[in-house]
């Protein structure tokens, strides 16, 4: 059998949100898993045995809402330049993220869009060179209302142009179409809500171009009425759902649209923010309202994949999803359903097959946390592997 790997662990998350095992032995092969046995097993000395008794196994996380092309620093000058830099200096900062990602077990990241499209030509022009085992899908530029929220993801619709046909002539070479449907959530009024950009006939046509060519549709949409559209015309999923309100959540349930809470933006906030401020008191606000919306989420069943908006201030690329995991957490999830929110679930929203899920036939691809679950998720910031399709990759050198 060449090629054959056993790889010992302590303990095993294997990404259906099942419960955690315990003295578990890998076999890889060519690779893909060939078994998942008790580490009692007969050894074998014909194969190499790779021993990680003391560390936690998990699949390969996806960070489903991110901006590439932005850091998640607090510098106002420093995020300034990013937004004014040019292709050449940006994609020096898409490498350093797609780097860090990895580095956290992050091996798919979908891109929620930016100004000038950087994140989609990176990928498409720099990906297979870099050859980093990071899996990029994109959305390229987002689309907005002239005169609303949008301009730092995207673009706004001409005059006299219709949403469907910006759509339909749109040149990007993209997996996702992203569309803005409300505004940013208010640092100053708890729970403000912004009205819808498009309506659900302009979002629905949308969705049937989308359905026509294979693309997703993802919509950014704050507060009951820009989600209820979104809804109605059956997007793929809703972006951020902050005070979308039970009534929304009962929807997604039942039509399978993916939630993506994106709630560590507001933890960030509460603590950028001078402690003590309305702004500081109204994202630590937002923040637990949203916990509330996650919990009766996972109650409702809706689907929810771990999204992070890593590039918003103070949200930083693969170590928000520690955030986001410890937030899914306290809103009730067990830890190894908050890691199917990100591994399966993400996986699934991306459309990557072969990845999210660690069961016999499945890609070897999953990384390894050193300690006992209960160090997890802190323990995603010291992995001791990443493992790709059955290579071994020592993940300070990428990139
Ligand atoms: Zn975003």
């Amino acid at each position: 059998m060449l090629d054959a790997k056993f790889i010992n662990a302590g303990w095993l998350i294997d990404g259906t949100g099942g419960s955690v095992r315990k003295n578990i032995r890998l076999q890889i092969q060519n690779g893909r898993i060939v078994s998942i046995t008790g580490r009692d097993s007969v050894d074998s000395a014909e194969h190499v045995t790779m021993d990680f008794g003391s560390s936690t196994i998990l699949p390969c996380l996806v960070d489903s809402h991110v901006h590439l092309c932005m850091s998640g620093t607090e510098d106002p000058v420093a995020r300034e330049k990013q937004l004014g830099a040019d292709f050449d200096d940006i994609q020096g900062i898409i490498s350093e993220h797609i780097r860090r990602h990895l580095s956290y077990g992050v091996l798919a990241v979908r891109d929620g869009g930016d100004r000038c499209a950087y994140a989609l030509r990176f990928r498409n022009e720099y990906h297979d060179i870099k050859k980093t085992p990071v899996d990029i899908k994109v959305a390229g530029r987002a689309w907005h209302r002239a005169g609303r929220y949008g301009s730092l993801i995207g673009r706004f619709l001409q005059k006299n142009q219709s949403l469907a046909e910006a759509v339909k002539n749109d040149p990007e070479e993209k997996e996702h179409i992203k569309i803005v449907n409300s505004g940013l959530n208010s640092l100053k009024e708890f729970g403000r809500e912004t009205l819808p950009q498009f309506n659900s006939r302009e979002l629905s046509d949308v969705v049937k171009i989308a359905g026509k060519c294979g693309r997703r549709v993802m919509v950014h949409a704050n507060g009951n009425k820009p989600v209820a559209v979104a809804l109605e015309a059956g997007c793929s999923s809703i972006e951020h759902g902050f005070f979308m309100g039970a009534e929304n959540l009962k929807i997604m349930a039942a039509k399978g649209i993916v939630w993506i809470p994106t709630a560590c933006t507001m933890k960030a906030y509460s603590e950028y923010m001078k402690p003590g401020s309305r702004e500081a008191v109204i994202s630590r606000m937002n923040l637990d309202h949203q916990i509330e919306q996650i919990s009766m989420a996972r109650e409702l069943g809706v689907t929810v994949a771990l999204g992070t908006d890593a590039g918003s201030t103070g949200v930083h690329h693969g170590a928000a999803v520690i955030e986001e995991l410890k937030l899914l957490v306290t809103a009730g999830y067990s830890l190894p359903e908050a890691i199917r929110c990100s591994s399966c679930n993400g996986a699934g929203l991306l459309g990557i097959k072969d990845f999210g899920i660690i069961s016999r036939g499945m890609a070897a691809t999953f990384i390894g946390a050193k300690g006992d679950p209960s160090k997890l998720p802190d323990s995603l910031g010291s992995l001791d592997f990443v493992c790709f399709k059955g290579n071994f990759i020592n993940v300070a050198d990428e990139i």
